[in-house]
């Protein structure tokens, strides 16, 4: 790593943010052309933070299927053009090369052989080091400003004049990591409109107390977010109730459209399935025939086999339903509403935890107005934008890494063309 206080005052390309896409841009730049003076310029003091605290400290890295349905955005034939460019397997072989083997998990997810973040950003940083990037820490972007066909940088630690500038400041998420948003104000001022703003993958906090007694129990279920006017918005994974509400995939995949509506005014309501992969019929031909053949088997023994027997319980006692009923003592009408809540519990959400908690910001620069063959801006010639700062938020297991990786590659690959 350069000594911050080193003076580069000329780059052909300067790379703001030094994060998985900005790292990403910067080795792909070198690898493609190792001519140009390539700085890349991160306010922190140490690099990587936030790869480091991904995927638990274990960073998940991509995921064996990524397909733009993973994907939010405004616009999705350019997603799907730039996860063409450089796939998930072509990420594997990436990592391959530095040295990081990569192995599947649950739900397709690529993690290190390592197990460990650490292994992953080692590996960039080098690459990016033995190409003679110029990784200067301790260099806060204030401001860039065009300069005749080129840019100039005022830095905490000076100016820097470029040829080109790379925008990979990240999004919101995680202030404590360096990425707060400066980037979107870059952006704005060079021409480009933000959509607001909003975290994504959060857990969420709800109203009332029915959550609080279920801490700790973890189950699949199917969420339905169902924002006024709009079509609902289906997530499934597992969900982890907790002590302030619910938390895990599936909450967190669903976090991002309640705060979009909220942001706009809207009113959202988020339902879960909490017999997953079950209809009506399905769920009341089971408690049906059970009760033909265990007539005396009680309520929480019998939903047992659908959903854990704390959430069964739970779910009985707030419809008034006794414990101690028997399957053959289950009146129609209480069968039917106690199918209907399980099929469509509703979770009256408060708030979501807001950025500190969440691992990916949704909105910022639209894809429409940057070109996909190159991520070159279409409103500002010679300033690429890679990674989170764009309006391009994946869900959980490794989908927001992916389009780092992507991204940098096609903005790498293009701006190092001179
Ligand atoms: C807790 C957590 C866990 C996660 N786990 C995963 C996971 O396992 N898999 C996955 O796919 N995704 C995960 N994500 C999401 C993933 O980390 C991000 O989508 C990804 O890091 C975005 O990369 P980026 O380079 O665009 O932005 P960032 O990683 O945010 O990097 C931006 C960089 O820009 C720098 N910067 C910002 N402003 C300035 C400025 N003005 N001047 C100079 N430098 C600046 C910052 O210091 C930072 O280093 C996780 C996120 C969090 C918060």
């Amino acid at each position: 790593m350069v000594d911050p206080a080193a003076t580069i005052r000329h780059a052909d390309i300067a790379i703001v943010g030094a994060g998985a896409a900005g790292l990403a841009t910067a080795i792909f730049a070198a690898r493609h052309n190792p001519a140009p003076l390539i700085v890349a310029l991160d306010g922190a003091r140490k690099l990587g933070a936030k790869i480091l605290v991904s995927g638990g400290g274990r960073c998940n890295v991509t995921n064996v299927a990524v397909e733009p349905d993973d994907f939010r955005c405004d616009n999705p034939n350019p997603l799907r053009r730039v996860l063409r460019s450089f796939t998930a397997q072509q990420a594997a072989g990436f990592f391959r090369e530095l040295g990081v083997g990569l192995h599947e998990e649950e739900r397709g997810k690529l993690f290190p052989d390592s197990n460990s973040a650490g292994t992953v950003l080692a590996a960039l940083v080098q690459e990016a080091t033995a190409r003679n990037v110029a990784l200067l820490t301790g260099h806060r972007v204030l401001g860039i400003a065009p300069r005749a066909g080129a840019f100039e940088l005022l830095t905490s630690a000076g100016r820097v004049h470029a040829l080109r500038v790379v925008l990979a400041t990240g999004g919101m998420s995680l202030p404590k990591t360096g990425s707060d948003g400066t980037g979107y104000e870059f952006a704005r001022r060079l021409g480009h409109t933000i959509i607001p703003p909003v975290p994504a993958l959060a857990p969420l906090e709800l109203e009332g107390d029915f959550h609080a007694s279920l801490a700790g129990v973890a189950h699949d279920v199917e969420l339905a977010v169902q924002v006024e006017g709009e079509r609902a918005v289906a997530v499934s994974g597992p969900m982890l109730w907790t002590h302030f509400g619910i938390s895990g995939p599936a909450a967190m995949d669903a976090s991002g459209a309640w705060e979009r509506a909220r942001a706009e005014g809207k009113r959202a309501a988020v339902a879960a399935n909490l017999v997953p992969g079950r209809d009506f019929a399905a769920v009341e031909r089971q408690l049906l025939q059970r009760a033909v053949e265990h007539p005396r088997e009680r309520l929480p023994g019998a939903l047992a086999e659908l959903l854990p027997s704390r959430v069964a319980a739970a779910v009985a006692a707030h419809l008034a339903i006794p414990s101690d009923t028997q399957l053959a003592q289950l009146a129609r009408q209480t069968r039917r509403r106690l199918v209907h809540a399980l099929l469509a519990w509703p979770l009256p959400v408060r708030r979501s935890r807001g950025y500190t908690h969440a691992e990916v910001t949704a909105g910022g620069v639209p894809l429409r107005e940057i070109n996909p063959a190159t991520m070159e801006s279409r409103v500002c010639p010679g300033l690429f934008l890679v990674g989170e700062i764009l309006n391009v938020d994946g869900r959980i297991g490794g989908f927001n890494f992916q389009w780092a990786w992507s991204t940098g590659y096609v903005a790498g690959s293009a701006c190092a063309a001179f």
